[in-house]
Formats: structure tokens, sequence, C-alpha cells
């Protein structure tokens, strides 16, 4: 057990989880996830996919918690109004991998928690997996470097989109790795029927860019991703689209005006931490979930005590 897990322990044990809770009741929780890993063999990436047991289990988790989970464009109304109710939570989910769709929202509906799908659409409804991250992955398993992987992306992003299958084929037999990532679609992105019958289901489909851009270096292009972004998703999905995520947390400057001028109401960062009732609705914070996160600390962020800040300083000064 790790230092931190220690504290945490401590923390707990003499009644800190409960003071940070009375101190941040007000502030929302936002979880984030990605996909699932749904291959044989070990997940591939930090935080990226988990495995859908650990999944199920933080689900179940946070249900035996009692905090209320709210839908994310409830939470966020009511953050900004100073009304949230006591350790309010919302799940986020980016991208829209297929594994979102096959197992993560029949745990979602099971134990009926709302959730928000941040998607990217422009690999939605191609036959083609996610070039960079399939290369990425190819490149690991044989224990080739990440510039192998930039380079191997480079050269296959050049082709014309109807090649870019074969040869993530090819890369993957030259560099001996089984084709299992192709039969469980683990790098694919939900279609748009997916996409359709995923919001019928009750899950909240909102905004991520149409090409997963770097926000940080592509700002002039932001207003034309969201909206192409909308587009597809209206059409797919039919939902109000109002709810962005930067992808990969890359963040810019002007991009909360630009959003705001777009008609977007929230935006969420892969920063670490909790939001105060009166946050800036498009910097806010969230736990991103994963295979490095133990259940204590996901207890802690839950109770407000994962990161030991003001309120709780604030609270034992008074
Ligand atoms: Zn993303």
């Amino acid at each position: 057990m790790t230092l931190k897990q220690n504290v945490l322990k401590l923390s707990r044990s003499t009644g800190l989880f409960e003071a940070a809770r009375l101190a941040t009741a007000g502030h929302l929780r936002i979880l984030g996830y990605h996909g699932l890993w749904v291959t044989p063999g070990k997940a591939f990436g930090d935080c990226t996919f988990i495995m859908p047991e650990q999944f199920e289990r933080r689900m179940e988790r946070l249900k035996r918690s009692g905090c209320p989970v709210l839908p994310l464009g409830e939470a966020v109304e009511l953050l900004g109004e100073g009304k949230l109710p006591g350790s309010a939570v919302a799940i986020t989910i980016d991208d829209g991998w297929t594994s979102t769709f096959t197992h993560m929202l029949p745990v979602l509906e099971a134990l009926d928690l709302p959730a928000t799908l941040y998607a990217t659409t422009w690999y939605s409804g191609r036959a083609l997996p996610v070039v960079n991250v399939v290369a990425h992955y190819l490149c690991a398993v044989a224990g080739r470097s990440g510039a192998d992987a930039a380079l191997a992306t480079a050269e296959i992003e050049r082709l014309p989109v109807e090649d870019r299958l074969l040869a993530l084929k090819r890369l993957g037999a030259c560099l001996g790795v089984a084709e299992d990532w192709l039969e469980t679609r683990q790098f694919n992105i939900m279609s748009p029927d997916e996409l359709a019958e995923a919001r019928h289901r009750g899950l909240d489909i909102q905004l991520h860019t149409h090409r997963h851009i770097h926000v940080d270096r592509e700002i002039d292009r932001l207003a034309a991703e969201i909206a192409e972004n909308r587009a597809f998703l209206a059409e797919a999905a039919g939902a109000e689209l109002v709810h962005f995520c930067y992808p990969s947390g890359s963040f810019h400057p002007d991009a909360p005006r630009l959003l705001a001028a777009s008609g977007v109401r929230s935006a969420t960062l892969v920063t670490e931490g909790l939001n105060r009732p009166g946050a800036d609705p498009f910097t806010l914070r969230r736990l991103l979930d994963g295979p490095r996160v133990s259940d204590i600390e996901f207890d802690a962020y839950l109770a407000g005590a994962l990161h030991f800040t003001g309120p709780i300083r604030r609270l034992m000064a008074a």
C-alpha cells in the first residue's frame, strides 16, 4: 500500500472523510472514464481503458456511497445556482469507444445511473479503428518505442482512408501481434446506430470535437470542429448538444469564450479536483478513474478528501 493510501486510511479512521464531506458538500464531483479493455491480455494505456470488472465494482461502490448521482446538465445548472444536493456526483465518459456501448451501458442501466458520453465523431461509422491508438498499442506490445508508433501513425494517416485498415493489419503482422484487438473492436468508435440506440436507452450524448483536436494547438479550428461534431451527433442521436470535454484535456485561454459563443454551457478538463459552487463552468475538474486509482482514493474523492486543500484547512482552523 502506498503512503498516499495509508494517509487516506488514517484520514478515514480519524473522521477526516466525514469532515471533508461536510466542508465540500456543495462541490460537484465528476468522474471521468474512457473505454473498457475487452481484449485478451493486459489493458493498454494509463487510464484510457479499464477492466470491465473494475468499472462494475466502481459503479456499485458509487451506488452504495449514497452520493446522489445527477445527469451532468442538471448538476452543472444546480452548481451554478449553488443548489447542488450534498456530495453530488456526475459520471462522464470520453470518446465513445465501442466498449462503452457493449459493456458500460448495461452496467449503468442495471444500476440506474445517469451518465454523459462526450463523443468524438470522425471515426464513427467508418470501419476503421483509431489509427494512432492502434499503432501505439501494437508498438507497445512489440516493445517498440512511442517514437516508432508516431512514425507509423504518420505513414498510415498519409494513406487514403480505405487503405488504412490493411496498413494497420500489416503493421500488426510485421510486429508479430495477434489480431484479437480487431475481433473485439477494441479501438473502434461507436457507429451512428449505436449512438442513437445508446441515447434511446438513456445515455446523454455531448460534444468532444469531430476530429479529437488538440485545443491548445488548434484553437482556430475549435468553432468549426464543434459545428461538425454537433451536426453529426444531431443526425445520429438528436440530443441538445451543449456540454463539451476538451480532448486529451488540452486547453486554450480563448476556448471558454469560443465555446460560449457556440452555445456550449460547460466544459470538463482532465485536471483532478472538485468543483466549488460558482466554479467556472468551462474549466470543470474531474477524477479520471482507472487502474491506478485504488478503492480508498475513489472513496476519498467522493468524500472530498482526496485533495487536502482549502476547505479542510479552513474547517480545522475554524
Ligand atoms: Zn477524448
